[in-house]
């Protein structure tokens, strides 16, 4: 089977229990959970069994620690994560407000995984697998950026696949800098997974429906629209498939899409009919949004079977 590698950070979340708006008053909170977009998506593809690693920067303290055990217990190859002597691991504070948005206070400017840089041991993982994914956050950071866009063009080079994740807050999306290498991992990108507006980050000038057709003309296979609450779409060249939501109680969505995204590229590399990964895929972003911490939603195979049959019944 294919073996998938993202590259990026790892970090821990400390949630609080209570609702508001910030951290200036004591308060109940839980945590640490092991976090970091590109950390959670991961999980979730060794969760469903198919061969992945990561790549990613912790420092030598309990935060790393509780990242690099979990990921190892889910299947991740974590011979990647460099533990970094006398540095931290970031950390993200989170509360959530009485509306449902998330206030973030983030430890991480400074933490280990600012440093993510090409070694003997990531060189040896973009050689030996044969999917990418990219998350477009990744090129807010130069170096990383560059790490992230020279294993994309290796793996592609190959005969190998690359998903891509905007994941980008708005401001980054507006950002100029980051356009040329956004628009080189689309044009190599074979699974494209974007978030609400994000479809519309490339054609800005249509439509839905308008946009899907443009993107698939420039040669992407499959589009998978995340629509949070409202479910997901479906798109490639004469199919479209919709996801209904599937009714939960949502006590936390951060991670959701890269539940989401890790579930349906496994299933998506298998040759899974599309329609059924992504009715799958529906099934883990709906359960991630179920459990408090980032990655304590992420599911097994069973778990998605289970969830799926309670919505039949
Ligand atoms: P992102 O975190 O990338 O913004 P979304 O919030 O769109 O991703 O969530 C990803 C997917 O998870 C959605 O497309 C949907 O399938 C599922 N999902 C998210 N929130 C809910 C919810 N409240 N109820 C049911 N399913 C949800």
């Amino acid at each position: 089977m294919q073996k998938v590698l993202t590259i990026g950070e790892v970090l821990v979340e400390i949630v609080a229990t209570t609702k508001g708006d910030g951290f200036l008053a004591a308060q109940p909170l839980v945590g640490p959970f092991p976090s970091g977009a590109p950390a959670i998506f991961i999980d979730q593809v060794g969760k469903l069994g198919t061969p992945c690693a990561i790549v990613s920067r912790v420092g030598d303290d309990d935060f790393g620690r509780v990242n690099i055990e979990r990921l190892r217990a889910d299947g991740v190859d974590v011979s990647g994560i460099e533990i970094a002597e006398g540095e931290t691991t970031g950390s993200a504070f989170v509360r959530y407000r009485e509306d449902g948005s998330r206030a973030f206070l983030y430890n991480i400017r400074h933490s280990a995984c600012g440093k993510i840089r090409p070694n003997p041991v990531s060189e040896a993982l973009v050689d030996s697998c044969d999917h990418l994914h990219v998350m477009g956050s990744a090129f807010s950071a130069p170096e990383l950026g560059a790490m992230v866009m020279d294993a994309a063009q290796r793996i592609k080079t190959r005969g190998g696949t690359i998903s891509f994740d905007p994941n980008l807050r708005p401001e980054l999306m507006r950002d100029p800098a980051m356009r040329a290498p956004l628009d080189a991992i689309l044009a190599m990108t074979d699974l494209f997974l974007p978030s609400g507006e994000e479809l519309f980050l490339f054609e800005p000038d249509h439509d839905e429906a308008g946009a899907v057709e443009a993107l698939l003309a420039r040669g992407i296979r499959t589009i998978v629209l995340k629509r949070g609450a409202k479910g997901a779409s479906l798109f490639q060249k004469g199919l479209r498939a919709d996801a209904q939501p599937i009714p939960v109680e949502e006590l936390d969505p951060t991670g959701a899409g890269d539940a989401f995204g890790g579930a349906f590229l496994s299933f998506w590399l298998r040759g899974t009919d599309p329609a059924e990964a992504l009715r799958l895929a529906n099934a883990a972003g709906a359960r991630a949004v179920t459990r408090l911490g980032p990655m304590e939603g992420t599911s097994t195979r069973t778990e998605l079977d289970a969830i799926l049959q309670g919505q039949k019944g």
